[in-house]
């Protein structure tokens, strides 16, 4: 499916939503394409992407940005803390906060810095022991104690369960989200935009209905 007929669907959602054009932010989630389709994408327009890997990231989007303006980098995969500085200085948003070590790690790394991504906490809507994501009995507390080191939480990200309804966990997740006063909700991927949209998503996460199949599967 190409970039324009995923904004189509995208427009198309908010507006079935009653949500005004361009509340949903698309980032293209290029994790493991190859540079020339990424490339394709970008000559299409497209600014802002995700990636899971700092390590990957750091191996194609600095060239990048040698050629294009403008670019919105979204990290989408696990964050070490030992990664968090590089981290911290090629993305502009941050997506799996889930612990209390990282988001320490990540307030010293902003006073240092002198400027903090946003951030997105990611909560296990599922509770899967593989997953990970602070409980959604934990997500809280765990809000409370990042606001207390002056973190900029702009909202919460989950990625559901591949078995079951995703509705749910969207539902759920936007439940967390407006009790804490928080604005931004980080889901829906290629297989339930839609379904994310009508529940309040403001950001979706979508790689292979853009680019294709990846070439090798992520964990
Ligand atoms: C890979 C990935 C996506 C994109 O998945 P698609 O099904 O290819 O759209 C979205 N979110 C996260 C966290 C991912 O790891």
């Amino acid at each position: 499916m190409s970039l324009q007929d995923i904004k189509t669907r995208i427009a198309t959602a908010e507006a079935k939503a009653g949500r005004s054009a361009g509340s949903v932010q698309l980032i293209a989630v290029s994790k493991v394409q190859p540079n020339a389709r990424v490339a394709a994408i970008l000559d299409e327009g497209q600014r802002c992407f995700g990636e899971n890997r700092v390590q990957e990231a750091l191996g194609k989007w600095p060239d990048f940005a040698k050629h294009y303006d403008g670019l919105d980098l979204h990290l989408i995969g696990p964050l070490q803390s030992n990664k968090a500085r590089q981290a911290m200085e090629l993305f502009n948003a941050i997506h799996t906060l889930d612990r209390l070590k990282l988001a320490k790690s990540i307030a010293r790394l902003a006073q240092e810095l002198g400027k903090c991504p946003d951030l997105f906490i990611q909560v296990n809507t599922g509770a899967e022991p593989q997953k990970a994501g602070v409980l959604p009995g934990e997500a809280d507390d765990f809000i409370a104690e990042c606001r207390a080191l002056d973190l900029p939480i702009k909202g919460l990200m989950c990625i559901p369960p591949v078995e079951g309804s995703a509705a749910d966990h969207f539902t759920q997740l936007a439940a967390i989200a407006e009790r804490n006063d928080l604005t931004g909700l980080s889901m829906g991927m290629s297989g339930d935009f839609e379904v994310a949209i009508a529940h309040g998503a403001t950001h979706v996460r979508v790689g292979s209905a853009i680019f294709g199949a990846r070439a090798y599967a992520e964990t």
